[in-house]
């Protein structure tokens, strides 16, 4: 029997026990998304498992505890975030996913840290979190299944679609776009161009 390094239906159970049960069932999704797309191309699949499953960790059904736990780790909210108070969770999600569930490898953990807004020269991990959380199966949205066809086009073609497609929603929407996602954007246009 194969041995897995970490617990991973430890780790379901706490997860469900603390976000929505749409939110588990995303991040389950999320979890296969992600394993799928590691086999593919050549990803460690055990960190892509548990960076895809605990993606979310910190979205708790309880949103005060967003805040509240953000504090206790000295998360400083800036005017951007303050304007972007939903990407939050996935700055948390590096603390929780750490200190929560144990998880000590620092590429796993950047990998959730940046699963909302993306950073400059993303490891092929975090372009698959990333991608995945956008493009998962149960992401019902009509860009969604339009952004799941990009799946074979490269881990870089695919996260740069997906956040294409999060900075249209925004402009679209007329909501508040946070600097880093166009930084991110703008990385994956270069690494795309080759320059
Ligand atoms: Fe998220
Ligand atoms: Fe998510």
């Amino acid at each position: 029997m194969r041995t897995y390094m970490y617990d991973i239906e430890k780790f379901k159970e706490k997860l469900k026990s603390e976000v929505k049960q749409s939110r588990y069932e995303h991040s389950l999704s999320v979890m296969n998304f992600s394993v799928e797309l590691a086999k593919y191309y050549g990803v460690d699949e055990e960190k892509a498992r548990v960076a895809g499953l605990l993606h979310d960790c910190a979205k708790y059904k309880d949103t005060d505890k967003i805040l509240q736990k953000a504090k206790e780790f000295d998360i400083i909210i800036d005017g951007d975030l303050n304007h972007t108070i939903k990407v939050l969770h996935a700055l948390l999600g590096y603390y929780i996913a750490r200190d929560e569930y144990g998880i000590e490898d620092e590429e796993v953990l950047l990998a959730i840290k940046n699963h909302a807004l993306g950073r400059e020269n993303m490891s092929d991990l975090e372009k698959i979190v990333f991608y995945a959380d956008f493009a998962e199966p149960l992401r019902t949205y009509s860009m969604a299944e339009k952004l799941r066809e990009f799946k074979y086009e490269g881990l870089t073609k695919a996260a740069y679609e997906a956040v294409n497609y999060n900075l249209c929603y925004l402009l679209e929407e007329g909501l508040y776009v946070h600097p880093q996602s166009l930084k991110t954007r703008n990385s994956l246009l270069l690494e795309l161009k080759g320059e």
